[in-house]
C-alpha cells in the first residue's frame, strides 16, 4: 500500500475517508481482511455511509467501527485527525504541546490533550524483548530528579500524587531511572525512590549478566559487581576517564527535560511515565548510520502498536535481516 512519507503528504492523504480507512485496515490485519473484534468472524460487510462494519454473527454490538480495539476506541475525534496526530507526535523530536495539536488539527485543546495520552499509552514500550547489554557494549545506568512545584500544591492534591507513586523523590521531585545501552536503546521509567535495592535490581531485570555497567558512586548500586562489571565514575577525575562515563543517559535526560520543560508546560506528575515513554519510543527509534528509520517508519512502528498489534521492526520496513535497533 503506497502510504504517506512527509507530514504534508500525511495530512492530505488522510483528509480523504477511504484512505484512513484502507489504512487501519492495512495496519491492523497483516492479509488485510477486517474480522470482527467480538467474534473473529470475517463473515462482515462494510456499511458506506455510516462509516461501520457489520457482522453477521449471532452476538449482541454487530456493527463495529475501525476504531474498536485501538486507543482511538470510543472516540468521537475521526480517524482524519488522529491519524495525523500520531505522526506529529511521534516524529516532533522534542515532542508537541496539546495546544499545538489544537492549532494543527482544529480540535479543542481539551481533546488535543485527551488524544496526546491516548497516543502515549500506545507508544509505551512494549516491544523491548532483548536484555540491555548483550552486545558486549557498556550500559550506563543514571538517575534524574524531575518537577519539584509540589510544595505549591494543594495538600490533597499532594496527597494523592504520593499514594499514586509519582511523587516521592528527593525536594518533592519525582525520580526517573535510565538505563541506555551505549549507542543503542533506552530504558526509562519512574521509581517511587531512590531507595538502595531499587537501582540494582532494575539492572538485574534489563541488563545481561556479565555486561559492563557504569554508574556513578551511589551505595544502591553497590553490589553489582557479582554479576557484572561494574565500573563506577569517579567525578573528580572526569567523566571520560577509560571511556567510562554516563553521557549518553545524560543526553538523554537533557532531550526529556527540554520537551517537558519547554512543550509540556505542567506535567502532572502521575502523567510523568507517559511523557517518559514518549520520549523513549522516540530515541529508540530515531535514525542512525546502521538504522536509516524514517519519518514513516516511526509512524507505522507507533500505529502497529496503536492497533493492539506490535511488529518487529523487519515486519513493518520489510528490511529483513537487520536489527531493530
Ligand atoms: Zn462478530
Amino acid at each position: 500500500m503506497e502510504t504517506p512519507k512527509t507530514l504534508q503528504q500525511t495530512i492530505q492523504f488522510f483528509s480523504d475517508y477511504e484512505n484512513c480507512r484502507k489504512f487501519m485496515v492495512f495496519v491492523r490485519w497483516h492479509d488485510e481482511i477486517v474480522r470482527c473484534p467480538r467474534c473473529q468472524s470475517e463473515k462482515v460487510t462494510y456499511l458506506e455511509k455510516a462509516r461501520l462494519y457489520r457482522c453477521y454473527g449471532d452476538h449482541p454490538k454487530q456493527k463495529f467501527s475501525l476504531k474498536v480495539g485501538t486507543v482511538f476506541e470510543d472516540s468521537p475525534i475521526p480517524l482524519e485527525k488522529w491519524l495525523p496526530a500520531v505522526w506529529l507526535i511521534v516524529n516532533c523530536k522534542n515532542g508537541i504541546s496539546s495546544y499545538e495539536i489544537h492549532r494543527a488539527l482544529g480540535v479543542t485543546q481539551k481533546s488535543a490533550w485527551f488524544m496526546l495520552h491516548r497516543i502515549r499509552k500506545a507508544m509505551q514500550d512494549g516491544t523491548l524483548g532483548a536484555k540491555l547489554g548483550g552486545n558486549g557494549a557498556p550500559v550506563e545506568v543514571d538517575e534524574t530528579f524531575i518537577g519539584g512545584k509540589a510544595r505549591f500544591m494543594h495538600k490533597a492534591k499532594r496527597k494523592r500524587l504520593v499514594r499514586e507513586g509519582g511523587m516521592q523523590g528527593g525536594h518533592g521531585k519525582a525520580v526517573v531511572m535510565g538505563l541506555l545501552e551505549r549507542g543503542g536503546r533506552v530504558k526509562a521509567t519512574v521509581i517511587p525512590h531512590r531507595r538502595q535495592n531499587i537501582g540494582g535490581k532494575m539492572v538485574r531485570e534489563i541488563v545481561q549478566p556479565g555486561a559492563e555497567v557504569h554508574t556513578d558512586e551511589f551505595v544502591g548500586y553497590y553490589n553489582l559487581k557479582d554479576d557484572y562489571v561494574h565500573k563506577v565514575i569517579n567525578h573528580l577525575e572526569g567523566y571520560v576517564k577509560e571511556n567510562v562515563h554516563t553521557n549518553g543517559i545524560e543526553n538523554f535526560w537533557s532531550l526529556l527535560k527540554r520537551g517537558i520543560g519547554g512543550t509540556y508546560v505542567a506535567v502532572e506528575p502521575f502523567h510523568l511515565f507517559r511523557y517518559v515513554d514518549e520520549q523513549a519510543f522516540r530515541f529508540n527509534n530515531r535514525a542512525t548510520r546502521d538504522n536509516p528509520l524514517t519519518d514513516a517508519d516511526r509512524f507505522h512502528l507507533a500505529l502497529s502498536q496503536i492497533a493492539g498489534k506490535r511488529l518487529t521492526f523487519a515486519e513493518v520496513t520489510g528490511k529483513v535481516g537487520e536489527t531493530a535497533f
